[in-house]
């Protein structure tokens, strides 16, 4: 994809925030948890690499992404001997590539591990494949469900040569809300399931950012923390903090064109918006196809600490707000975070069109250039 270098919208990461927020986390996990950073989707679209070294020299433990192709672009650039784990699916056909690459994969059923045997004939090492057994205990995604399916599976990883047993784990369905009823049912599945298993693989983990904040005390070797990381509320506005994290996300963009129109005057496709007399409209250069999504047309950005309307649709590659006043073609606005003491919240903003922070922040695509302080 073209990177719009030449235009004024600009997303900027703060990775000394994700580093300050890992800090916060470490302090409210139980001494001797290892915390492994989950940089999937670009680290939530925020680059995984540059994130993944920032974590790394915070003293994260490890990675958690969710394509093979992701843990590949960590171990070529830089991080080539941390531990990395796939937490979705891969091919049984790349298992010569995963244990070469001494990639920890998660495995969700016997047939992957015959599937893959035939392929770690092709490796160039002789390092195992790194399998951390998925278990479904209400997420309904991926994972084996029954103590017969775990203990058949971990009989089988014994049988065969090539696999290590290296963890276990399972991941929760409402551990952001109010409702505890689901996460203890998973919760107590999980452990049925462990106390059967002829030997608690060495790294069981279960957490997310929504356990690891409100729900430390699960007993469990690690934590995979994506959003909590970035500074952003996993629950959007449910749960309140435990303690504060910082928003490491700042998207800003520049007036592009300003004019006044009359009253009636409409605005965008559809002509949605009608004027009054006088109002100011200015024009920016983001738009949908950046990942500034048309239903964030209700929303308002910040232009000198002030909040301005959005108005119309949202175009492909600009829109259009409402100024209290002129202001001049170059004037910065803020898209998402802090203006003149005004923020907007991408987790806040979710809640308004049906969906949740995570999908606006992994939204804003590689045509915005990124900038790291
Ligand atoms: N673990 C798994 C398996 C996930 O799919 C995700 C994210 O979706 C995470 C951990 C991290 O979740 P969060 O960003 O809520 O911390």
């Amino acid at each position: 994809m073209v990177v719009g270098k030449h235009r004024p919208t600009i997303e900027t990461v703060d990775l000394e925030a994700i580093s300050w927020n890992i800090q916060q986390i470490r302090k409210g996990l139980s001494p001797g948890k290892k915390f492994f950073a989950v940089v999937k989707a670009d680290a939530y679209g925020l680059g995984a690499v540059p994130v993944a070294k920032k974590a790394k020299e915070a003293g994260v433990d490890g990675f958690c992404v969710a394509l093979l192709d992701e843990a590949m672009e960590l171990r070529e650039n830089g991080l080539s001997d941390d531990f990395i784990m796939v937490v979705g699916p891969t091919e049984a056909e790349d298992a010569a590539l995963i244990a070469d690459n001494g990639i920890s994969v998660a495995v969700t059923a016997t047939e992957w591990l015959e599937a893959a045997l035939p392929y770690l004939q092709e490796r160039k090492t002789d390092l195992p494949v790194r399998v951390h057994l998925a278990i479904d205990t209400g997420m309904g995604r991926i994972g084996l469900r029954t103590v017969e399916e775990v203990k058949a599976f971990e009989t089988r990883l014994a049988e065969l040569g090539g696999f290590v047993f290296e963890g276990i784990f399972t991941h929760f369905a409402t551990a952001d809300g109010e409702d505890p009823t689901l996460v203890e049912r998973q919760l107590t599945l999980f452990e049925e399931i462990l106390q059967a298993m002829a030997q608690r693989p060495p790294i069981v983990h279960l957490a997310n950012s929504a356990i690891s904040l409100w729900h430390e005390a699960f007993r469990t070797d690690a934590v995979r923390v994506g959003i909590a990381m970035y500074g952003y509320n996993p629950s959007d506005t449910v749960l309140e903090l435990p303690y504060e994290l910082k928003p490491s996300v700042q998207l800003d963009t520049q007036i592009s064109y300003v004019k006044q129109m009359h009253e009636g005057d409409t605005i965008a496709y559809g002509a949605r918006y009608r004027a009054f007399e006088g109002e100011w409209i200015a024009t920016l250069p983001i738009g949908y196809a950046d990942g500034w999504r048309r239903d964030l047309r209700h929303q308002t950005v910040i232009v000198d600490g002030q909040r301005c309307p959005i108005r119309g649709v949202i175009c492909m590659d600009q829109c259009m707000i409402s100024l209290p006043k002129e202001y001049p073609v170059g004037t910065k606005v803020t898209l998402l975070g802090e203006n003149g003491g005004i923020v907007n919240n991408p987790s806040e903003m979710a809640v308004t069109i049906d969906t949740i922070g995570y999908e606006i922040l992994t939204g804003i695509n590689a045509r915005v250039p990124r900038i790291y302080k």
